[in-house]
């Protein structure tokens, strides 16, 4: 399974694809993709290889400098095109790619159907962007900062990335368990579960370490935050 993000001023769509084709080697059962065009997410996902998800990807818009794509290993719902991610939160303004489980996913589905929540795929992962929605709405904080508080109820291993329509120059990733690097480059950041999705096009990575998380915009150093601190912009 593996995890790759762009976000910059090339295309992402090829940086994505081949950044999931050279992750591959780590195994999976289904891919997917997510890219912000300026005015909105496109996304396409499947059960298979990073090639079916390549003919996937024809029924889409594939424009936009900002992407993040997934392969699958399923642990919570059956490898199939909806279990797939990336997975939108109910609003259709957060995307999340997830590696690794979420073990107390089920209290966390249950309150949060209470609260008028809907969820269309089996997965962990799905829980968790809804669940960083609701912190959203309810604390009225910044996507990091949503991030965070979430990921502080959450039991488990996860190495994720999340993406706001509402703020399209930023992506937020965490880690824990799961391996997460973040390529800089000159006005462009990378995302990816080892450095070989964009070692052609930087040297320069960090290596987040576990229980810490990073604020990426465009134009911005890199924010690295330790997820239980509870000062985060
Ligand atoms: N637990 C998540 C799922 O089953 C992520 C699996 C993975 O690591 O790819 O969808």
């Amino acid at each position: 399974c593996g995890i790759v993000g762009y976000i910059g001023y090339r295309e992402a769509f090829p940086i994505v694809i081949k950044g999931l084709q050279r992750l591959e080697y780590r195994g999976y059962d289904s891919a997917g993709i997510a890219l912000f065009d300026g005015n909105q997410i496109n996304l396409a996902k499947t059960k298979g290889k990073v090639e079916d998800l390549k003919n996937k990807a024809k029924d889409i818009s594939q424009k936009g400098s900002i992407g993040i794509g997934h392969t699958r290993w399923a642990t919570h719902g059956v490898p199939n095109d909806v279990n797939s991610h990336p997975h939108y939160s109910n609003s259709g303004e957060l995307v999340i790619i997830h590696n690794g489980i979420i073990e107390n996913y089920e209290a966390i589905k249950q309150e949060l159907t209470k609260r008028g929540y809907i969820f269309h795929s089996d997965t962990d992962t799905e829980v968790l962007i809804n669940l960083i929605e609701e912190v959203q709405k309810t604390e009225g904080v910044k996507l990091g900062k949503a991030v965070q508080i979430a990921l502080n109820q959450v039991v488990g291993a996860y190495a994720i990335a999340v993406f706001d329509k509402k703020k399209p120059d930023e992506i937020v990733v965490a880690k824990l368990g799961s391996p997460l690097a973040i390529g800089i480059g000159e006005g462009e950041f990378f995302i990816a579960s080892d450095a070989s999705p964009f070692i052609e096009f930087t040297n320069n990575a960090v290596y987040l370490e576990d229980e810490e998380m990073a604020i990426i915009r465009l134009g911005k150093e890199i924010k690295l935050r330790k997820i239980k601190d509870d000062a985060v912009a």
